[in-house]
Formats: structure tokens, sequence, C-alpha cells
């Protein structure tokens, strides 16, 4: 089983995940921190569960979800794992920071690729990597079929969508990751987004405004 913790990051209030097993193993999924306190909530956080972080994701690497890469490389001697479509916005998140008057030191190192499809693990607990690009060229969710949940990054929001109007980005691609990739899984497969709370499948399909097709 895997458990989950949820921090809250930054100006632009970005979803930082840990998602953990029964071994007290973690994955950190879009470290956000930005400001030296919130660097330490999320170690305090970490330590105070006795967790033991072993892998670190990023749904896509726009400022906000990358802000704490380097604090969680630093820290823990974590790689970020990344779709390599992402390389290049990975490699501009740092003047995006200048431009958004949002400065930080970003991770300039070593990163893992992760492809559509394959499975990765936390101990035994697998998350398999699905392609849904549109929000940003190499966006990836991380579904875990065993919890009916997804991780989604800014994908799909609760009753919205993620904003195309970013390099890379694209409406009627995103609208389509959606329904290959969102939208064909369990409706109570809950999502959990990069930004605002948690929903459902089933919910979006019914209510999301943006996804009309149902
Ligand atoms: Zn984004
Ligand atoms: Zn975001």
């Amino acid at each position: 089983m895997l458990s989950l913790k949820t921090f809250t990051f930054s100006p632009i209030q970005e979803n930082t995940y840990i998602l953990y097993n029964d071994r007290r193993q973690c994955c950190i999924i879009d470290p956000g921190c930005y400001f030296q306190e919130e660097r330490e909530e999320l170690k305090t956080g970490i330590e105070k569960t006795g967790l033991t972080p072993v892998l670190l994701l990023n749904t896509h690497c726009h400022l906000d979800h990358v802000f704490g890469n380097k604090f969680v490389f630093e820290t823990w001697g974590l790689v970020p794992h990344i779709h390599e479509l992402e390389q290049p916005v990975l490699d501009r998140a740092g003047q995006a920071g200048e431009r958004w008057q949002l400065p930080f030191d970003n991770y300039t190192g070593d990163v893992v690729y992760v492809k559509a499809g394959e499975e990765i693990k936390i101990g035994e607990e697998l998350l398999q990597v699905r392609f849904t690009p549109g929000h940003s060229p190499g966006s990836v969710s991380f579904y875990h079929e065993a919890g009916s949940f997804i991780m989604g990054g800014d994908v799909l929001f609760n009753r919205s969508i993620g904003r195309t109007d970013l390099p890379g980005g694209d409406q009627p691609t995103l609208i389509e990751s959606i329904h290959r990739e969102f939208f064909t899984l369990p409706d109570d497969t809950k999502v959990w987004s990069g930004h605002g709370p948690v929903t459902t499948i089933g919910y979006e399909k019914m209510n999301n405004p943006f996804l009309t097709r149902y």
C-alpha cells in the first residue's frame, strides 16, 4: 500500500507529494519548496514520519514543480526522473524564474529519463508512467493502479485543465492526453493534481467544462 502526504508550496501554491510504502521508503513528486522555511518543512515532514526518500519524480519541469530539485538532490542524493522532452523545459527553468520574479537555484546535474508505459518501483509498489503532453511537451503522470490514483501534475484539475499558453503547450494535445490516458481509467480513480484539491475521473467526466465530449 502507498500512503500520501501533501505539501503546498511557493507563491504559485504548487502541490508537492510524498508517496510512501509500508517500509517507509518514499518518493518525492514535484518538490516545489521555494523558501528556506518550506525546505525545512519538507525535510521535517519526511523525518518526523520516519521516511527514507528513495526516488525523485517530476511530472514536468515548469519552475513551480522543480524549485526544490536541487535541495532534494543535495539533501538525499536523489536525481530527478523526467521525460526526455522536458529536458529543455528544465534547462530553461532558471531563466523562467528570473522572468516571473521568482529567482531560484536551478538543478543542472544528471537526470534519468522515464518512458511511456514504464513501471517505476517504490519497493514492491508500482507506478506506471503515462505520457500526457499538452500543458508541457513532456508531461507525464504516474498511475498507481492498486491504490486507484494518478499523480497528474498540471494536466487535469478539479473542474479545470492545465494552461497551454506556455512554450510547448498545445490545448488539442492536452485534451487528447486527458481522454486517452485519464478518461480510460476507472471512474473512482483519484486524481492528485499539481494545484488545487483532489478530484476523481468520474467527477471530471461529468463536471469539467473543458471536457465536454462526455
Ligand atoms: Zn506546469
Ligand atoms: Zn504547476
